[in-house]
């Protein structure tokens, strides 16, 4: 038996899926053959869902807990503590804090939003993952959108700004693979070659960037071009091409060839590519070089690039970066919500204890400690919290500081719709399962909750459909919510070409340019020289990683003539040293990356001596509010 579904990973990738039943009862999972995108394939992090749904640790009752143990509680005694501890706070609302990730993506998993949006809960704001990019996107193009990722099959050359494609969406590989096979020359810019080690190679020309400066090599572009003149009918395109022409030809291109690490002929290289006439660039913008403390100015200098050379709104051109997975959906069924209050996610642990006064917590669809900056000083903040409330299936850094556990279904074992931030098809994500267990549908602890507080609750039916209720939905599909439960996709009505004609979102209808500033990185700590960059993992999600996986020591990848500047042998045992602490690591050489960086894969726990956001600052992003997570500065200790 087969069953159409879709993966809701946190990847903007969106794949439509079919789990298969065969005569043993055996279970498999593939991509779906009919879905343009996912064209019968997925990646491992997606087959890993039968294996979490069947783990032998996963949690299926719920837990409270004694002591310095859980023990097993009925959903009842679970919710009538809860609701207890509510109760006791309708009146001052704010003292409940709501953290909600992306662990899982759909619109039924927004349920707890509307739930403690109702309540007036405290919530949070910025984000960890991706918000500098796209508010610098919302401040140039007045709007989310981007050209259709066919559009990269009609690009002459495509440069890629540290996107690691072959990490974070295979089918974005599988579209260069494509395009690079019709003639088009692939580019990439990044700390270290994502493509060393790894079976397949999407690119022709690697540019090797120091950390977080893009913005200096885009600058440095843009400035060659502007030098040779670009053309009246895109400047008068733009809101402040005067101003903005007039700073960057003040530029000097030694200082920003310098700031960047990139040579001469390299920079002659993109200059040749940007500026060539009747040559499509797409540029693909990574979600690592926006988490810097200049994160914003970075991409705003690459869009910046992709106007002032005439590639937006072009066939085969635009900047793709920005695009929310939401973004075909109508979420007004959540709306009303009477939240006050909003403490800034990269700094959140500073943010409860300042605070002082919270009381309640609610956490679901992410390992908060884990991923958050400074995750030691997140346990303190926990600890500090009467009752924290975690919806999980494993007992995870965060689970594990929680006072009450609730078990949640996992995907197939829950119904959803979800969009994609790569594409613009839409999702269906069957149940195909009944949940392990006790374990529990989001909605469905939402709504026990909701009805034991009096607070009217929607029903799915009517979620979804006022969801699919949106005119780039409605436009191509009667019935979407019938179409989309038949058929597991179904396609949106969006432009294949993002800004044509050079319109865009803002009042006037013009492009925006960022202001006149360039900013330097921040002067390096000789103490601390190197940049952490804690990376994509290629075979899990975040820190969706079984504890079997986690026993061996993490791995530091560093380039050679840094492990001999510290005296360190390639494997050698080493600690990466911040100033808020240090991190053991086994120190793998690597030419691939940069001198002046160090590279972990991201998502390993605390509790396994993994979690690199213990050594991490909670550094903020100029723009959007974003977790600045590789402006982290360290350097590397023998250990004895
Ligand atoms: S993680 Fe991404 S690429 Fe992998 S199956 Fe899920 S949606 Fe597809």
């Amino acid at each position: 038996m087969e069953r159409i579904s879709a993966c809701t990973l946190d990847c903007p990738d969106g794949c439509s899926t079919i789990v298969t039943t065969d005569e043993h009862g055996n279970h498999s999972i593939k991509g779906n053959p009919a879905h343009p995108i996912t064209q019968g394939y997925t990646c491992k992090k997606g087959k890993h869902a039968l294996a979490r749904i069947n783990a032998p640790d996963r949690i299926t009752t719920p837990l409270m807990r004694s002591g310095s143990t859980f023990v097993p509680v009925s959903w009842d005694k679970a919710l009538t503590t809860i609701v207890d501890k509510i109760s006791t706070l309708r009146n001052t609302p704010d003292r409940m804090l709501h953290v909600r990730g992306y662990g899982f993506h759909g619109v039924l998993a927004d349920t707890s939003r509307y739930l403690f949006g109702q309540l007036g809960a405290s919530g949070t704001r910025g984000a960890l993952c991706d918000n500098a990019i796209m508010e610098s996107c919302i401040l140039d193009f007045g709007a989310l959108d981007q050209n259709s990722h066919t559009e990269l099959l009609n690009a002459d050359c495509i440069v890629n700004w540290g996107r690691d494609v072959l990490r974070s969406s295979i089918h974005t590989a599988t579209l260069l693979k494509d395009a690079r096979n019709k003639g088009c020359k692939i580019v990439s810019i990044s700390p270290a070659s994502p493509e060393e080690g790894m079976r397949i190679h999407v690119s022709d020309l690697h540019i090797q960037i120091r950390p977080g400066t893009d913005r200096h090599l885009a600058a440095a572009v843009i400035r060659r071009l502007a030098n040779e003149g670009i053309p009246d009918n895109i400047l008068n395109r733009t809101s402040n091409s005067s101003t903005f022409v007039r700073f960057i030809k003040t530029l000097d291109e030694r200082h920003l060839l310098d700031a960047c690490g990139v040579s001469s002929t390299e920079l002659s290289t993109l200059v040749e590519i940007y500026g060539k006439e009747n040559f499509a660039v797409s540029s693909i913008i990574g979600w690592g070089l926006q988490r810097y403390i200049y994160g914003g100015e970075n991409v705003r200098y690459i869009n910046a690039l992709c106007m002032l050379s005439g590639n937006v709104g072009q066939k085969g051109a635009g900047s793709y970066g920005g695009v929310s997975t939401g973004r075909n959906f109508d979420s007004s069924w959540r709306s009303g919500s009477k939240t006050s209050r909003k403490l800034l996610t990269p700094k959140l642990a500073d943010e409860i204890l300042d605070a002082n006064d919270i009381e309640f917590l609610w956490c679901d669809g992410t390992n908060a400690i884990n991923q958050t900056p400074e995750a030691t000083k997140m346990t303190q903040a926990f600890s500090t919290i009467d009752m924290v409330v975690v919806v999980d299936a494993f007992m995870n850094d965060t689970a594990k500081r929680a006072d009450i556990i609730l078990p949640c279904a996992l995907i197939y074992e829950r119904e959803d719709v979800l969009g994609s931030y790569f594409h613009n098809y839409i999702q269906y994500s069957a149940k195909v399962f009944e949940p392990k267990g006790e374990a529990r549908a989001d909605y469905d602890i939402a709504r026990d909750l909701a009805n034991r507080l009096s607070i009217p609750f929607p029903e799915i039916d009517n979620i979804l459909a006022q969801a699919l209720d949106t005119k780039e939905v409605t436009n191509l599909t009667k019935n979407p919510l019938e179409k989309i439960r038949q058929q597991g996709f179904l396609p949106t009505d969006r432009p294949a070409v993002a800004f044509k004609n050079l319109q865009f979102g803002h009042p006037d209808g013009k492009y925006c340019l960022p202001e006149s500033a360039l900013h330097d990185e921040p002067e390096i700590d000789t103490d601390f020289p190197l940049s952490l960059l804690s990376l994509i993992n290629k075979d899990y999600e975040h820190s969706q990683i079984p504890a079997e996986e986690q026993q061996e020591q993490l791995k530091a990848y560093v380039h050679p003539a840094t492990l001999k500047q510290y005296r360190i042998e390639p494997d050698g045992q080493a600690h990466i040293v911040s100033s808020i602490g240090k991190l053991l690591v086994q120190a793998v050489a690597d030419t691939s990356v940069h001198q002046e960086a160090i590279i972990v894969r991201r998502g390993g726990w605390m509790m396994f001596n993994r979690c690199a956001n213990t050594i991490v600052e909670a550094h903020v992003t100029d723009i959007g509010e974003n977790a600045a997570y590789y402006s982290q500065r360290v350097r590397l200790e023998v250990s004895e």
